[in-house]
Protein backbone atom coordinates (compact mmCIF):
# COMPACT_ATOMS: atom_id res chain seq x y z
CA UNK A 1 0.00 0.00 0.00
CA UNK A 2 1.42 3.23 -0.93
CA UNK A 3 1.11 6.09 1.32
CA UNK A 4 -0.82 8.89 -0.15
CA UNK A 5 0.33 12.32 -0.89
CA UNK A 6 -1.90 15.21 0.60
CA UNK A 7 -1.06 18.61 1.42
CA UNK A 8 -0.21 19.31 5.28
CA UNK A 9 -3.63 21.41 5.87
CA UNK A 10 -5.87 18.04 4.82
CA UNK A 11 -3.78 16.05 6.50
CA UNK A 12 -4.56 17.41 9.66
CA UNK A 13 -8.23 17.68 8.73
CA UNK A 14 -7.96 14.16 7.78
CA UNK A 15 -5.98 12.98 11.15
CA UNK A 16 -9.07 15.26 13.42
CA UNK A 17 -11.68 13.41 11.36
CA UNK A 18 -10.26 9.85 11.97
CA UNK A 19 -9.28 11.06 15.65
CA UNK A 20 -13.35 11.58 16.48
CA UNK A 21 -14.73 8.61 15.09
CA UNK A 22 -17.17 7.19 17.45
CA UNK A 23 -15.52 3.29 18.53
CA UNK A 24 -17.12 0.38 19.53
CA UNK A 25 -14.38 -1.94 21.51
CA UNK A 26 -14.66 -5.84 21.02
CA UNK A 27 -18.18 -6.15 20.37
CA UNK A 28 -18.25 -9.14 17.31
CA UNK A 29 -18.16 -12.36 19.15
CA UNK A 30 -16.78 -12.53 22.90
CA UNK A 31 -17.95 -10.22 24.96
CA UNK A 32 -15.41 -7.11 25.66
CA UNK A 33 -15.40 -8.41 29.35
CA UNK A 34 -15.55 -11.79 29.57
CA UNK A 35 -12.43 -13.28 31.01
CA UNK A 36 -10.17 -14.24 27.85
CA UNK A 37 -11.00 -10.66 26.51
CA UNK A 38 -10.90 -8.43 29.39
CA UNK A 39 -7.22 -7.67 29.12
CA UNK A 40 -7.38 -7.12 25.33
CA UNK A 41 -9.93 -4.77 26.23
CA UNK A 42 -8.36 -2.89 28.33
CA UNK A 43 -5.06 -2.43 25.80
CA UNK A 44 -7.86 -1.16 23.03
CA UNK A 45 -8.39 1.63 25.74
CA UNK A 46 -5.44 2.28 27.07
CA UNK A 47 -4.00 2.56 23.60
CA UNK A 48 -6.66 4.57 22.18
CA UNK A 49 -5.85 7.03 25.50
CA UNK A 50 -2.51 7.06 24.55
CA UNK A 51 -2.99 8.36 21.06
CA UNK A 52 -4.89 10.83 22.33
CA UNK A 53 -8.20 9.57 20.52
CA UNK A 54 -10.97 12.45 21.28
CA UNK A 55 -14.17 10.46 19.35
CA UNK A 56 -16.29 8.45 21.80
CA UNK A 57 -15.04 4.96 23.13
CA UNK A 58 -18.40 2.19 24.25
CA UNK A 59 -18.27 -0.99 25.25
CA UNK A 60 -21.54 -3.55 24.92
CA UNK A 61 -21.61 -6.22 27.18
CA UNK A 62 -23.89 -8.89 28.76
CA UNK A 63 -21.11 -9.85 31.25
CA UNK A 64 -22.02 -8.71 35.11
CA UNK A 65 -19.15 -6.50 35.92
CA UNK A 66 -17.15 -6.51 39.64
CA UNK A 67 -17.05 -3.79 41.22
CA UNK A 68 -12.96 -4.26 41.13
CA UNK A 69 -13.16 -4.28 37.38
CA UNK A 70 -15.23 -0.94 37.33
CA UNK A 71 -13.19 0.69 39.19
CA UNK A 72 -9.99 -0.26 36.64
CA UNK A 73 -12.37 0.94 34.01
CA UNK A 74 -13.45 3.99 35.44
CA UNK A 75 -9.85 4.88 36.62
CA UNK A 76 -8.24 4.23 32.72
CA UNK A 77 -11.65 6.10 31.18
CA UNK A 78 -14.31 7.69 33.01
CA UNK A 79 -15.67 9.12 30.01
CA UNK A 80 -16.09 5.04 28.48
CA UNK A 81 -19.54 4.69 27.19
CA UNK A 82 -21.10 1.05 28.94
CA UNK A 83 -23.89 -0.35 26.99
CA UNK A 84 -25.75 -3.02 29.67
CA UNK A 85 -28.09 -5.61 27.84
CA UNK A 86 -30.39 -6.27 29.82
CA UNK A 87 -32.46 -8.25 27.19
CA UNK A 88 -34.91 -10.55 29.76
CA UNK A 89 -33.91 -13.21 27.45
CA UNK A 90 -32.05 -14.86 30.65
CA UNK A 91 -28.46 -14.97 29.05
CA UNK A 92 -25.69 -16.48 30.70
CA UNK A 93 -27.11 -19.71 32.99
CA UNK A 94 -27.63 -18.31 36.46
CA UNK A 95 -27.70 -14.68 36.20
CA UNK A 96 -31.19 -13.66 37.36
CA UNK A 97 -32.88 -10.62 36.57
CA UNK A 98 -32.16 -9.07 39.65
CA UNK A 99 -28.71 -9.41 39.32
CA UNK A 100 -28.75 -7.49 35.62
CA UNK A 101 -30.46 -4.76 37.29
CA UNK A 102 -28.34 -4.35 40.17
CA UNK A 103 -25.39 -5.01 37.82
CA UNK A 104 -27.08 -2.05 35.42
CA UNK A 105 -27.56 0.47 38.71
CA UNK A 106 -23.82 -0.34 39.74
CA UNK A 107 -22.36 0.76 36.53
CA UNK A 108 -24.39 3.86 36.00
CA UNK A 109 -23.45 5.07 39.94
CA UNK A 110 -20.14 4.94 38.82
CA UNK A 111 -20.30 6.03 34.87
CA UNK A 112 -22.00 8.82 33.75
CA UNK A 113 -22.42 7.67 30.26
CA UNK A 114 -24.60 4.16 30.48
CA UNK A 115 -27.46 2.59 27.89
CA UNK A 116 -29.44 0.26 28.78
CA UNK A 117 -29.63 -2.16 25.68
CA UNK A 118 -32.73 -4.37 25.00
CA UNK A 119 -31.38 -6.03 21.91
CA UNK A 120 -32.87 -8.06 20.33
CA UNK A 121 -36.94 -8.26 21.09
CA UNK A 122 -37.57 -11.60 20.13
CA UNK A 123 -41.31 -12.10 18.81
CA UNK A 124 -42.75 -14.27 21.51
CA UNK A 125 -39.77 -14.29 24.02
CA UNK A 126 -39.48 -10.59 25.38
CA UNK A 127 -41.62 -8.73 22.70
CA UNK A 128 -44.27 -7.83 25.69
CA UNK A 129 -44.45 -4.93 28.01
CA UNK A 130 -44.77 -7.20 30.84
CA UNK A 131 -41.18 -8.28 30.05
CA UNK A 132 -39.73 -4.79 29.32
CA UNK A 133 -41.96 -2.28 31.50
CA UNK A 134 -39.76 -3.54 34.66
CA UNK A 135 -36.69 -2.57 32.49
CA UNK A 136 -37.51 0.84 31.37
CA UNK A 137 -38.26 0.95 35.50
CA UNK A 138 -34.76 0.32 36.22
CA UNK A 139 -33.32 2.58 33.95
CA UNK A 140 -35.03 5.26 34.96
CA UNK A 141 -33.39 4.79 38.49
CA UNK A 142 -30.33 4.84 36.37
CA UNK A 143 -28.80 6.85 33.54
CA UNK A 144 -32.18 7.51 31.63
CA UNK A 145 -31.27 5.54 28.59
CA UNK A 146 -32.16 3.11 26.69
CA UNK A 147 -31.86 1.30 23.58
CA UNK A 148 -33.96 -1.38 22.02
CA UNK A 149 -33.53 -3.61 18.49
CA UNK A 150 -35.13 -6.24 16.60
CA UNK A 151 -33.77 -9.98 15.91
CA UNK A 152 -31.93 -10.78 13.15
CA UNK A 153 -32.39 -14.23 11.87
CA UNK A 154 -28.74 -15.78 11.81
CA UNK A 155 -29.27 -17.93 9.07
CA UNK A 156 -30.81 -15.24 6.94
CA UNK A 157 -28.70 -13.29 3.68
CA UNK A 158 -30.43 -10.16 4.29
CA UNK A 159 -29.35 -8.22 7.50
CA UNK A 160 -32.66 -7.07 7.86
CA UNK A 161 -33.95 -7.07 11.51
CA UNK A 162 -37.85 -8.10 13.03
CA UNK A 163 -40.04 -5.09 12.81
CA UNK A 164 -41.98 -4.30 15.89
CA UNK A 165 -43.77 -0.47 15.08
CA UNK A 166 -46.99 -1.10 17.40
CA UNK A 167 -44.73 -2.16 20.51
CA UNK A 168 -41.93 0.58 19.52
CA UNK A 169 -44.67 3.26 20.27
CA UNK A 170 -45.82 1.35 23.64
CA UNK A 171 -41.93 1.38 24.74
CA UNK A 172 -41.87 4.77 24.02
CA UNK A 173 -45.05 6.12 25.98
CA UNK A 174 -43.90 4.33 28.72
CA UNK A 175 -40.21 5.38 28.25
CA UNK A 176 -41.78 9.15 28.15
CA UNK A 177 -43.75 9.02 31.26
CA UNK A 178 -40.46 7.92 33.30
CA UNK A 179 -38.32 10.61 31.97
CA UNK A 180 -36.51 7.69 29.82
CA UNK A 181 -34.85 8.72 26.43
CA UNK A 182 -35.25 5.80 24.19
CA UNK A 183 -33.85 7.49 20.94
CA UNK A 184 -34.07 5.34 18.24
CA UNK A 185 -30.36 4.60 17.34
CA UNK A 186 -27.78 4.47 19.62
CA UNK A 187 -25.97 7.42 17.94
CA UNK A 188 -29.10 9.54 19.02
CA UNK A 189 -28.73 8.72 22.52
CA UNK A 190 -24.83 9.53 22.09
CA UNK A 191 -25.34 12.84 20.60
CA UNK A 192 -28.02 13.64 22.72
CA UNK A 193 -25.59 13.66 26.03
CA UNK A 194 -22.46 14.49 24.39
CA UNK A 195 -23.65 17.62 22.00
CA UNK A 196 -22.04 16.02 19.09
CA UNK A 197 -23.51 15.64 15.99
CA UNK A 198 -26.14 12.71 14.86
CA UNK A 199 -24.48 11.91 11.54
CA UNK A 200 -27.75 9.43 11.23
CA UNK A 201 -30.36 12.02 11.20
CA UNK A 202 -28.60 15.55 11.03
CA UNK A 203 -29.47 17.39 7.86
CA UNK A 204 -26.74 19.65 7.73
CA UNK A 205 -24.56 20.90 4.41
CA UNK A 206 -21.66 18.01 4.16
CA UNK A 207 -18.12 18.80 5.59
CA UNK A 208 -14.71 17.01 4.80
CA UNK A 209 -15.78 15.74 1.29
CA UNK A 210 -11.77 16.19 0.61
CA UNK A 211 -11.25 13.99 3.22
CA UNK A 212 -13.69 11.56 2.04
CA UNK A 213 -11.94 11.60 -1.27
CA UNK A 214 -8.67 10.73 -0.02
CA UNK A 215 -9.76 8.00 2.41
CA UNK A 216 -10.45 6.78 -1.17
CA UNK A 217 -14.55 7.00 -1.18
CA UNK A 218 -15.94 7.13 -4.73
CA UNK A 219 -19.13 9.63 -4.72
CA UNK A 220 -21.07 12.66 -6.63
CA UNK A 221 -22.83 15.22 -5.28
CA UNK A 222 -26.59 15.51 -6.07
CA UNK A 223 -28.71 18.36 -4.49
CA UNK A 224 -26.91 18.65 -1.40
CA UNK A 225 -26.85 15.47 -1.01
CA UNK A 226 -23.35 12.83 -1.45
CA UNK A 227 -24.18 9.97 -3.56
CA UNK A 228 -21.54 7.29 -3.01
CA UNK A 229 -20.67 5.25 -6.35
CA UNK A 230 -17.78 2.95 -4.66
CA UNK A 231 -14.49 2.59 -3.18
CA UNK A 232 -11.50 2.82 -5.09
CA UNK A 233 -13.17 2.31 -8.28
CA UNK A 234 -15.01 -0.66 -6.62
CA UNK A 235 -18.52 0.28 -8.55
CA UNK A 236 -19.64 -0.79 -5.21
CA UNK A 237 -21.13 0.16 -2.09
CA UNK A 238 -21.64 -1.34 1.24
CA UNK A 239 -23.78 -0.13 4.15
CA UNK A 240 -21.18 0.14 6.26
CA UNK A 241 -19.13 2.32 3.82
CA UNK A 242 -22.62 4.30 3.69
CA UNK A 243 -21.82 4.86 8.03
CA UNK A 244 -18.22 5.64 8.18
CA UNK A 245 -18.90 7.82 5.41
CA UNK A 246 -21.48 9.70 7.47
CA UNK A 247 -18.84 9.88 10.44
CA UNK A 248 -16.51 11.61 7.93
CA UNK A 249 -18.91 14.30 6.27
CA UNK A 250 -21.03 14.98 9.83
CA UNK A 251 -24.09 14.84 7.89
CA UNK A 252 -26.84 12.39 7.05
CA UNK A 253 -26.82 13.95 3.89
CA UNK A 254 -25.99 10.39 1.85
CA UNK A 255 -27.88 8.60 -0.49
CA UNK A 256 -28.86 5.34 1.14
CA UNK A 257 -28.49 3.52 -2.36
CA UNK A 258 -26.00 0.60 -0.90
CA UNK A 259 -25.42 -1.89 -3.59
CA UNK A 260 -24.57 -4.82 -0.26
CA UNK A 261 -26.97 -4.14 3.19
CA UNK A 262 -23.94 -5.48 5.23
CA UNK A 263 -21.87 -3.36 7.60
CA UNK A 264 -18.60 -4.40 6.68
CA UNK A 265 -16.32 -1.55 4.46
CA UNK A 266 -14.62 -2.00 1.65
CA UNK A 267 -11.47 -0.38 3.25
CA UNK A 268 -9.61 -2.88 4.94
CA UNK A 269 -7.31 -2.06 8.23
CA UNK A 270 -3.48 -1.90 7.73
CA UNK A 271 -2.99 -5.91 8.43
CA UNK A 272 -5.63 -6.10 5.33
CA UNK A 273 -8.67 -7.26 7.97
CA UNK A 274 -12.08 -6.18 7.68
CA UNK A 275 -13.03 -3.43 9.09
CA UNK A 276 -16.99 -2.87 10.51
CA UNK A 277 -19.01 0.18 10.84
CA UNK A 278 -22.46 0.69 11.66
CA UNK A 279 -24.52 3.88 11.78
CA UNK A 280 -23.07 4.63 15.74
CA UNK A 281 -19.96 2.74 16.14
CA UNK A 282 -17.05 2.06 14.01
CA UNK A 283 -16.39 -0.97 15.60
CA UNK A 284 -12.29 -2.52 16.44
CA UNK A 285 -12.82 -6.37 17.91
CA UNK A 286 -10.43 -9.38 18.48
CA UNK A 287 -12.98 -12.36 18.21
CA UNK A 288 -12.87 -15.08 20.75
CA UNK A 289 -15.12 -17.93 21.63
CA UNK A 290 -18.30 -16.10 22.98
CA UNK A 291 -19.11 -17.26 27.01
CA UNK A 292 -22.30 -15.81 26.92
CA UNK A 293 -23.51 -17.95 24.66
CA UNK A 294 -26.97 -16.73 23.73
CA UNK A 295 -29.25 -18.93 22.13
CA UNK A 296 -30.42 -16.09 19.15
CA UNK A 297 -26.61 -15.08 19.00
CA UNK A 298 -26.28 -13.80 15.10
CA UNK A 299 -22.78 -13.47 14.73
CA UNK A 300 -21.71 -17.14 15.66
CA UNK A 301 -18.86 -18.28 13.35
CA UNK A 302 -21.45 -20.82 11.80
CA UNK A 303 -23.24 -17.98 10.09
CA UNK A 304 -23.19 -17.91 6.57
CA UNK A 305 -22.61 -14.35 6.33
CA UNK A 306 -20.27 -13.65 8.86
CA UNK A 307 -18.17 -16.45 8.06
CA UNK A 308 -17.31 -15.54 4.37
CA UNK A 309 -16.78 -12.18 5.09
CA UNK A 310 -16.51 -10.66 9.11
CA UNK A 311 -15.08 -13.34 11.03
CA UNK A 312 -11.53 -12.96 12.76
CA UNK A 313 -10.27 -10.14 14.56
CA UNK A 314 -11.70 -6.66 12.49
CA UNK A 315 -11.24 -2.94 12.35
CA UNK A 316 -8.41 -0.73 14.07
CA UNK A 317 -7.63 2.36 15.70
CA UNK A 318 -8.47 4.89 13.17
CA UNK A 319 -5.59 6.92 14.06
CA UNK A 320 -3.29 3.84 13.13
CA UNK A 321 -5.37 3.79 9.70
CA UNK A 322 -4.32 7.70 9.41
CA UNK A 323 -0.66 7.08 9.81
CA UNK A 324 -1.00 4.02 7.90
CA UNK A 325 -2.54 5.77 4.70
CA UNK A 326 -0.60 9.38 5.19
CA UNK A 327 2.42 9.02 7.51
CA UNK A 328 5.67 7.61 7.33
S1 LIG B 1 -23.31 -15.08 22.23
FE1 LIG B 1 -23.41 -13.70 20.45
S2 LIG B 1 -25.08 -12.24 20.91
FE2 LIG B 1 -24.50 -13.24 22.83
S3 LIG B 1 -23.01 -11.83 23.75
FE3 LIG B 1 -21.87 -13.41 22.61
S4 LIG B 1 -21.52 -12.49 20.59
FE4 LIG B 1 -23.17 -11.28 21.59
Amino acid sequence: MAIKTVDHELKQRIRHSLSNIPISLNAHFGDPCQPNQWENTLDKIRYLKSQGYQGEIEISTKWILTDEQLDTLYDLAPDLWIICGVTGLNEMKGVTMEERFDHYLRVSKRFKKVIINVRPLIPGKNDSMEVLAPIVEVAAKGRRLLKHGGYVNPTSMDNSKTKYDDLKKEIHAYCEKLGVNDGPKCTCLVTDVTGRICTTFAELEPTNLDVLEALGFDFVMEDGYVRLTGFEGSGKVTKGDVSFARFIIQSSRIRSEWTDPHAYMQMKNPDGQTMICTSSWFHWAKEVPCMVNCFYCHVRPENPFINATQAGDTGCSPIDLYHYLFED
